[in-house]
């Protein structure tokens, strides 16, 4: 059974800065973004955002999936998304 998808976008809190537009797997808040689900990257690759550098994520892995850690508070997601 695969889970169902929901494409989001993820927005610096602090500057409001679009970051990532995403795929998310499954409902409930965001913790975590599978980089082969990341479908816009638009930072520079440094987990920062671009325009107030606050840093958001730190990379991390799920077996062997890469993935892009959400550092608590610093974003917010635009999108359906349930809870
Ligand atoms: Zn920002």
């Amino acid at each position: 059974m695969s889970k169902p998808i929901y494409p989001i976008k993820v927005h610096c809190r602090s500057c409001n800065t679009l970051l990532y537009e995403y795929d998310k797997e499954g409902p409930g808040s965001l913790v975590k973004c599978f980089v082969d689900r990341i479908t816009a990257d638009h930072t520079k690759g440094d987990f920062k955002c671009p325009k107030c550098e606050t840093p958001f994520c730190r990379l991390s892995q799920i077996g062997n999936r890469p993935i892009h850690k959400i550092i608590g508070g610093k974003v917010y997601i635009k999108g359906h998304c349930p809870k």
